[in-house]
Formats: C-alpha cells, sequence, structure tokens
C-alpha cells in the first residue's frame, strides 16, 4: 500500500492505467545507475528523482565550470568550482527527500561499473566519451542488464536502448566496433545547443520509466537520431553482429 504523504507526491503516476498504485510502487523498489552528470545527465536525474525512482546512483568526477551552466540544469552559477557529484546530491534531496542517493564524486572505470551494475536494474549513459560507454556497455551486456545511451553534438542527438535481459539484443560495440577511434568532435570542441541534451535527456528518463514499469519499449536495439535544427528523427535497426566481440555468443543459436 502507498501511504497518503506519496499518494500525494506522486498523484499525476497514480491516475495512469498503466503506473497507479502497483507501478508507483515498482518504481519505488527499483535501483538506477546513473553515469554522468552533464547536459545529459542533469535531466535524468532530475526526473528520476522526481519520478520517486527508490535508489539512485549518480557518479561525476568533475567539478563545476561555468561554460556548463548553458546545459547542465542542475547547477547553479554560486556552485562554480564545486563537486557536481554532490551538488547534485544537494538538488536531488531538495527535489525528493524520499529517495535514496549513493554518490559517487570520481570518474568510474571498468572496475568500478563491475561492482555497480549487476546491483541495478538499469543503467543511463550520461557519459561524454567513448570509452566510458564502452566500458558500460561491456558489463551491462555482461550482467544482462539494461542500458539507455545518449549523446548529442551540435544539434544532433542520439538515443539508444539495449534491453539486455533479451538476448537477441545488439549492443553499442555492434554499432561502434572496436576499431572506432575517439570522434574528433566532442561537445567542448563543436559545442552544442543546451535544450537538444534536455530533449535527449528526457527522453532517456521517459525510457527509464517504461523500462523499469515493465512496459514494452518500441526502441530496444534501435538508433535514434534527431536533427534539432530541421526537427527531423530518424531511426534505424541496430544489427546484432555475429563477430562482435561484447554480445555475440550471447543470441539464441
Ligand atoms: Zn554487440
Amino acid at each position: 500500500m502507498i501511504n497518503s504523504h506519496d499518494r500525494q507526491r506522486y498523484s499525476r503516476h497514480l491516475l495512469l492505467g498503466d503506473i497507479g498504485e502497483a507501478g508507483q510502487q515498482q518504481l519505488l523498489r527499483a535501483k538506477v545507475l546513473i553515469v554522468g552528470l552533464g547536459g545529459l545527465g542533469s535531466p535524468v536525474a532530475l526526473y528520476l528523482a522526481a519520478a520517486g525512482v527508490g535508489k539512485l546512483i549518480i557518479a561525476d568526477g568533475d567539478h563545476l565550470e561555468v561554460s556548463n551552466l548553458q546545459r547542465q540544469i542542475l547547477y547553479d552559477t554560486p556552485s562554480a568550482g564545486e563537486c557536481k557529484a554532490l551538488l547534485a546530491e544537494q538538488r536531488l534531496m531538495a527535489l525528493n527527500p524520499d529517495i535514496d542517493l549513493e554518490v559517487i564524486d570520481e570518474a568510474l572505470e571498468e572496475s568500478d561499473f563491475s561492482s555497480y551494475i549487476p546491483e541495478v536494474d538499469l543503467v543511463l549513459d550520461c557519459s561524454d566519451n567513448l570509452s566510458t560507454r564502452k566500458a558500460i556497455n561491456r558489463v551491462c551486456a555482461a550482467e544482462g542488464v539494461p542500458l539507455i545511451s545518449a549523446a548529442a553534438i551540435r544539434w544532433e542527438g542520439h538515443l539508444m536502448l539495449f534491453d539486455f535481459r533479451r538476448p537477441e539484443t545488439p549492443c553499442y560495440e555492434c554499432l561502434y566496433p572496436p576499431s572506432a577511434a575517439e570522434p574528433v568532435l566532442n561537445c567542448s570542441t563543436s559545442g552544442v545547443v543546451g535544450p537538444l541534451l534536455g530533449v535527449l535527456g528526457s527522453l532517456q528518463a521517459l525510457e527509464a520509466l517504461k523500462l523499469l514499469l515493465g512496459l514494452e519499449s518500441d526502441i530496444n536495439g534501435k538508433l535514434l537520431v534527431f536533427d534539432g535544427r530541421h526537427h527531423q528523427w530518424q531511426r534505424f535497426a541496430i544489427a546484432k553482429h555475429n563477430q562482435c566481440p561484447v554480445c555475440s555468443g550471447k543470441s539464441q543459436g
């Protein structure tokens, strides 16, 4: 049973037939890892905390820079120079004091992912570099933990969902094979519009809630590409590579 306090806080969820009290209880029991608390991680963390996802593990090793404030909506100007993970903790606790937060104020490496990821129901990759994305992908695929990944640069955003509980699911490395080098373009050299990260991060949070509620996702194993300049979406099925070093051998037959 949901108590009267939660009934008020989550009343707009309770009105929805496919969430309701049972769905809200599922969210309250869920554990999620959010890697990166920048332009994507900000809306992801805010929406999942607001939604009452019971335990959030939030990780970022950076300190806030003034140049972050154009898009990282968790933070405020007077906090420049402070640790982002600790700032995020304060903001999220103020937003929803009822959830459980575990805060990691350092950049995670593959060995860290191997200890955190098996404990959670879902991982949100909100990081900003290929090596972190690939490390998260490897551990999620190995542990069968779903992964929702996004990226954005200039006016273009990417969204991917990999439900590794399903053996037919491809992985990030099927799309970006081991030989793929770190892209020359990144937000600090090429720029990005702030609301684009809001769009992509909000979609990560939306898909996260659906997944935690057990609702079917239409984008498992898909790459969605958003052109913010001309408002166009494209959707590509990611082919599962039978030579993929991460996920081959995991498919049936
Ligand atoms: Zn793969």
